[in-house]
């Protein structure tokens, strides 16, 4: 036997279960709500996170450009300057009569340097002008003196000035234009050589600092041909040449000469912007920014996007929780109402079966394994009438289903055959279960054990109509059994005899031997006088020592004579109980019917005062009753 069974889990603990449930149910609404709005969120600010930056670098960019177009032209201007002075052709032709010979120094400088400084009147910026001989030798000076180091020759004859720089030149930032001094027919007679103040560059750049994205910007000036990298100091108080500075690396690594933007390689905090000069294209204009204060704006602006994002999570999520919430609520029930069936199924006394449409098993509880001395797994799949797994005995089983199937329903005894070969009574209800379209999906059944109650059944009706110490029909079910009799001999015109036996002095028995031995006396009687008749006669214990013998189909009263004698002969010879020989005698009066009487009561009345009249006579004999009240009377013959 096994307490194996399959079909609905074992049962769980329903409150415990249930709770733990529904607080899952509301943490993956919760997680569902939270993920969506997250990956929403993510979804939308990331692209705007992404714009919003594209724009500041546009911006950005577009600003740098700007500065960049402004120190273009203004360098452009230090070029057309310088330009201008080495046209002049009467300062020009003096210095060319200089380098003949035919000028002293102080005549060129008395006639140059009025002129110059007129020509360049216009020119505030100029922080010192020095022009070289054709030899390359001071000639003129003007302004500041712009020491050898800073001399910058051009290397050719052209007019095209070179800018140079910036350097610093007592306590100023200048930037050195040269050019050559070159007359009509293309002989180079001189070279101008001229120190530009760079403070107007230095106000230029340091209007980036008043953007409020560009906060902190650093600005250099790049030189291309000669890779001189010039940092303007934040300070504003001069230029610091910059030497391994990753800057140069993210310059010379920009695709686009014109403009660009790039990281500043090994340091992921500053972002460059750089933009060529126009008309000047050895030089470009960079500045690096901090990229926490470039994009401060841009988080800032993401602040009323992200507040109603997570507003709209959170009114979104608080109405999905509420439309949800009946759905989480049935779930819960369901989950409810199917721990209870678990539960019922695996606990219950009872033999659970559940079947497949085709009635086939798939499950059988633990008491139904019992019942039928299986294993669940036993029965799995097998047809079931009946139960192959406990086969039906002697049922008819396409009956069976057939009233199922017609009314929904059946039940009825069912006896079954355990595993063991042996059968005991079932009462078995069978039941269809239809889907919404009326079509049967399953059948359950229900098998309870009956033999129990079957065996107390019959106790009991045993006991109702036996006696307990003989086993013998009692005086209840003797009368039923007369009667019966008198209504077969009224039909069939034949007679009933009726014999009521007295034992004789049966009381000292018991006062001799004790009431035990009385007892196993009275059966050993009991057992003598169903020998003694024929097998369809009843023999009755109605009353302590009365005894009464029911003698059927008899033509004429002789029969019960002979076998009353029989009976006074089978019981006078001696009993031995318990080791013991006792003796006995027995007294019997015969009523016969019709003869005597045609009831029951007044046959039973006549007997017994036949009974009295044998023990009037002597006991240990018999006597037919005698109407009239002739006690005593023998029968004739
Ligand atoms: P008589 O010859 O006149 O019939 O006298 P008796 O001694 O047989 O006594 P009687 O028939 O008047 O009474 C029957 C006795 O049988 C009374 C009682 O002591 C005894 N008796 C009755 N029922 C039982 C029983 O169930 N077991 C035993 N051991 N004795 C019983
Ligand atoms: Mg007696």
């Amino acid at each position: 036997m096994t307490n194996s069974s399959i079909g609905p889990q074992s049962a769980i603990d329903g409150r415990q279960s249930l709770s733990l449930l529904q607080r899952r149910i509301r943490l993956f609404e919760c997680i569902g709500v939270g993920l969506t709005a997250v990956l929403v969120g993510l979804a939308t600010l990331i692209p705007m996170y992404g714009q919003l930056r594209r724009n500041v670098d546009l911006a950005v960019g577009h600003h740098v450009q700007i500065q960049a177009q402004a120190v273009g032209h203004l360098f452009a201007n230090f070029a057309s300057i310088t330009a201008q002075l080495t046209s002049r052709s009467q300062i020009r032709e003096a210095l060319e009569h200089y380098n003949e010979g035919r000028l002293s120094r102080s005549e060129l400088e008395a006639f140059s340097i009025p002129r110059l400084r007129d020509a360049l009147e216009q020119s505030p910026l100029v922080a010192g002008l020095l022009r070289l001989d054709r030899e390359g030798y001071p000639a003129v000076a003007i302004g500041k003196t712009i020491p050898q180091a800073l001399w910058r020759i051009p290397a050719t004859d052209a007019r095209t000035p070179e800018q140079h720089g910036p350097f610093h030149l007592l306590g100023q930032e200048v930037l050195i234009v040269s050019a050559a001094i070159v007359t009509r027919e293309g002989l180079r007679v001189g070279t101008d050589i001229v120190a530009f103040d760079l403070s107007a560059l230095r106000e230029v750049l340091s209007t980036l600092n008043a953007t409020p994205y560009a906060r902190g910007a650093q600005v250099y000036l790049f030189h291309r041909a000669d890779r001189r990298l010039v940092q303007f100091a934040p300070n504003g108080a001069g230029f610091v040449v910059a030497g391994d500075d990753p800057v140069r690396a993210a310059l010379d690594g920009l695709p686009d000469l014109a403009a660009g933007t790039a990281s500043v390689p090994g340091d992921g905090q500053r972002q460059l912007f750089a933009s060529a000069m126009p008309k000047m294209e050895d030089w470009q204009l960079a500045v690096t920014i901090d990229r926490a204060a470039l994009y401060e704006g841009v988080r800032r602006e993401l602040y009323w996007p992200v507040a109603a994002i997570v507003l709209l999570m959170l009114a979104s999520g608080a109405l999905t929780l509420v439309a949800i919430r009946p759905l989480s609520r049935r779930i819960a029930g369901q989950s409810q109402r199917l721990a209870l069936a678990a539960s019922i199924f695996s606990s219950s006394g009872e033999g659970i079966l559940l079947l497949d449409a085709d009635r086939r098993v798939i499950g059988l509880n633990p008491a139904g394994c019992r019942m039928l001395q299986r294993q669940a797994e036993e029965v799995l799949g097998r047809h079931c009438c009946g139960f192959d797994a406990g086969d039906a005995v002697d049922a008819d089983c396409a009956a069976i289903w057939r009233k199922v199937d017609d009314d929904g329903q059946w039940q009825g005894e069912m006896p079954l055959r355990r595993a063991d070969g042996t059968v005991f009574d079932a009462w078995v209800s069978l039941a269809g279960v239809r889907d919404e379209d009326g079509r049967v999906t399953h059948y359950s059944g229900l098998i309870v054990d009956i033999s129990a109650r079957k065996e107390a059944e019959s106790r009991i009706r045993t006991l109702a109509y036996h006696d307990e110490l003989t086993g013998l029909p009692n005086r209840i079910l003797m009368q039923d059994r007369l009667g019966h009799a008198l209504r077969q001999a009224r039909r069939a015109r034949d007679r009933v005899a009726l014999l009521f036996l007295d034992l004789d002095k049966f009381k000292p028995v018991n006062d001799s031997y004790g009431h035990a031995i009385g007892d196993q006396l009275l059966k050993a009687v009991a057992e003598r006088l169903r020998l003694t008749v024929r097998e369809g006669d009843t023999v009755a214990r109605v009353h302590g020592d009365e005894f009464v013998v029911i003698l059927e189909g008899i033509e004429t009263p002789e029969p019960a004579a002979r076998v009353a004698g029989k009976i006074v002969d089978a019981l006078g010879s001696p009993f031995t109980v318990d080791g013991r020989e006792i003796r006995l005698g027995t007294s019997i009066g015969i009523g016969v019917y019709p003869d005597h009487a045609s009831d029951v009561e007044t046959l039973i009345r006549c007997a017994d005062i036949a009974m009295y009249d044998a023990k009037q006579a002597g006991r240990n004999g018999y006597r037919f009753f005698i109407a009239g009240n002739a006690p005593g009377g023998t029968v004739p013959g």
